[in-house]
């Protein structure tokens, strides 16, 4: 699913003239297979988000590849990254990103909405979608008016709205009590065993690194494969 090839990563910092390099990830070779979970740990300021970020095309290695679906998507435009993230990614962050003007419903619905699916199709999908995550009960409610917990669901739900085939998280529990996390790591593993679905989850909690079926370690830019590889 995720093939990633000697992929170094510096940003540049400063202006023209005077400026100076920070060399974030070096050489850092990994793959996740279709069906899987993967787990990133390291420490804070170990560049995590950034090889998350370099992954779903926000912003462009300094060198290496990266190869998701078979396609080499480093070497894609903007407009063509944009595409392909539609078809193929789910995203899920900390803070859920939901738009707190909509109802869980409409923040689960826009992606559809936005692609032009008719109003029937949308409405299957989305309420397929609220008893999958275990929030029919809550459809018309505003994320100020959901747990941490219940707001994480909500955006997990939209992150599958358009069937992608991957979903990529970044410190999905960060936000959330241990008891709530814990419902939302089940959560992850019943949607992976029983839709098939591919996840890179990056994460500085042991809980979380543990739900994958391989974890992978970041430590001064390099990569470390954790114990519990197969
Ligand atoms: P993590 O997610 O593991 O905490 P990050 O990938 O967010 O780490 O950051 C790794 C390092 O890269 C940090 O030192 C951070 O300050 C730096 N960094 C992140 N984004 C940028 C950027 N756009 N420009 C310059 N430095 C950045
Ligand atoms: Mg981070």
């Amino acid at each position: 699913m995720i093939n990633v090839k000697k992929l170094s990563h510096q940003f540049v910092l400063g202006k023209r003239g005077n400026q100076t390099t920070l060399p974030i990830l070096q050489d850092i070779s990994f793959h996740v297979n279709k069906g899987e979970i993967v787990t990133v740990v390291g420490k804070s300021g170990s560049g995590k988000s950034t090889l998350l970020n370099l992954i779903s095309g926000f912003i462009r290695p300094t060198q290496g590849e990266i190869w998701i679906a078979d396609q080499q998507v480093s070497q894609f435009s903007e407009a063509e990254f944009a595409d392909f993230r539609l078809q193929h990614m789910g995203f899920v962050f900390q803070n859920f990103q939901l738009i707190p003007s909509m109802t869980a419903f409409q923040n689960i619905e826009l992606p559809l909405t936005l692609k032009g699916e008719p109003e029937e199709k949308r409405k299957t999908i989305v309420m397929d979608l609220l008893d999958r995550v275990g929030l029919l009960a809550y459809k018309d409610h505003y994320p100020s008016e959901l747990s941490g917990g219940q707001q994480q669901r909500v955006s997990i739900a939209r992150a599958l709205v358009l069937n992608p085939p991957l979903i990529l998280a970044d410190e999905p529990t960060g936000s959330l009590d241990s008891e709530t996390e814990a419902d939302l790591l089940e959560l992850i593993t019943q949607l992976n065993e029983e839709l098939n679905l591919t996840f890179l989850i990056i994460t500085h909690d042991d809980e979380v690194a543990k739900i994958g079926h391989r974890t992978i370690q970041i430590q001064d830019g390099k990569l470390l494969e954790g114990s519990n590889i197969q």
